[in-house]
């Protein structure tokens, strides 16, 4: 396999850290102990007990950069050593009063401020959710009609959006929106789209992300570039497989709708490729950002660049990892020049939980990189 631990750097890891992470790696990669851990931990934070140092020196050390943007910068700089970029993802969640909205919008202005002097930072990313309420989105996506205090509310968020997007623009920094549950991502789209025809005229500043775990989505991504092309806009895509996909079930059974997401992984994979493929098909039109820890998909993707003798360092080409995950595939990818960043979660730990979470569920499903990830940081031990 070509993503071998071969190019990664452990030697700035002590023999201490690397059991360390084999033991989380280990924990996580048992599903039983991830369900029950994650009910204790909301729990543990409901009621106020204090085990946010025990978090930030175990499983938030190694998937978030910081509490905040300096506490980052270290991150920052190690992965810079290695020609491999940071996308600072502040990944406080699920915060739906208005005084969190507006903190989130200005930690997004604050982000945009130091990836303006950073020529390690190439992107900035946010969740349209840590500036909106969910119900709000829910309700633009069922096409429930607003009532005036609603309508204001999405006055605010449009407004936000495009004062981000101007900032964006005057820093000559692109921002990658998330995708998030199948429920609000109408809206989502809606707004995106909006923001591409505004700020996507003559270089892609605003970036999509599209879920293949969804059925639909191939379909849609097709239509949103024959708009771009019929209103003269280009195409800003993070491809990605999807991170809801036992929420969405869940939803779809209980409300008895066909559920948005594939009936395999297969056909999801299957999906995800055609998307990658359609993407490098049409550079001239669509700039694209590989979210993945996939080493087939990846690999494929390698080979059509080199099919199509595209250059490595194509600057309409990037390819994303999450801190903490796939090393092997991002150092691989610095080491040979292709453009490659970590996304890198910071925030106040209690406020990460929910990210945590999700990559606790992801790292103990079947299926997985985990039992990948095991091998290498034994090997790691083995040669330290
Ligand atoms: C840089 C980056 C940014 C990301 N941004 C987002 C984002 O904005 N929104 C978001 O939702 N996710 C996001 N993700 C998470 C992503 O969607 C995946 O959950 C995660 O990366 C795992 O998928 P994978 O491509 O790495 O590969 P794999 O590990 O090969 O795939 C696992 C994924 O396949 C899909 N899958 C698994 N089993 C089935 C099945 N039976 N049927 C159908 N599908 C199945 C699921 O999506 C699952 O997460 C991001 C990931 C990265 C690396």
């Amino acid at each position: 396999m070509i993503f071998s631990n071969k190019y990664i750097d452990y030697t700035t890891k002590s023999k201490r850290e690397l059991y360390e992470t084999l033991l989380l790696f280990k924990l996580l990669s048992n599903s039983h102990l991830v369900y029950i851990g994650k009910y204790l931990l909301k729990f543990s934070i409901k009621i106020k007990l204090p085990i946010s140092n025990l978090i930030k020196k175990t499983i938030f050390k190694h998937f978030c950069g910081g509490e905040n943007i300096i506490e980052s910068q270290k991150k920052i700089r190690e992965l810079g050593k290695h020609n491999i970029k940071t996308i600072l993802d502040y990944s406080v969640e699920g915060q739906n009063h208005v005084n969190n909205l507006e903190q989130v919008y200005q930690e997004i202005m604050n982000n945009l401020d130091v990836a303006q002097n950073n020529t390690l930072i190439p992107f900035c990313v946010f969740k349209i959710t840590g500036i909106s309420r969910f119900e709000l989105l829910t309700k633009i996506s069922a096409k429930i009609p607003l009532n005036t205090q609603e309508n204001n509310e999405l006055k605010i968020l449009k407004n936000r959006l495009n004062k981000i997007c101007s900032k964006a623009q005057e820093v000559n920094k692109p921002i990658l929106i998330d995708a998030e549950e199948s429920w609000i991502q109408n809206a989502i789209d809606d707004l995106v789209e909006a923001l591409m025809i505004r700020f996507n005229k003559k270089t892609v500043l605003v970036y999509n992300t599209i879920q293949f775990y969804r059925w639909d989505k191939l379909k849609y991504m097709k239509k949103l570039h024959e708009t771009g092309k019929s209103r003269n806009f280009k195409i800003g895509v993070k491809i990605v497989r999807g991170a809801y996909m036992e929420k969405e079930r869940f939803r779809a059974q209980q409300k008895n709708y066909k559920s948005p997401i594939h009936k395999d992984k297969l056909a999801c994979d299957h999906d995800f490729n055609k998307a990658s493929k359609y993407c490098l098909d049409h550079l001239n039109d669509i700039s694209v950002c590989f979210g993945t820890h996939n080493e087939q998909s990846t690999k494929y993707i390698l080979e059509l660049m080199q099919k199509y003798n595209i250059d490595n360092s194509d600057k309409r080409i990037y390819f994303s990892q999450l801190l903490g995950m796939s090393d092997n595939i991002s150092f691989y990818l610095a080491h040979f020049n292709y453009n490659v960043a970590k996304y890198v979660p910071y925030g106040p730990v209690k406020y990460v939980i929910p990210y945590l979470i999700r990559r606790a569920e992801e790292n103990s499903s079947i299926g997985s990189q985990t039992d990948g990830e095991i091998k290498r940081i034994k090997q790691a031990i083995k040669n330290n």
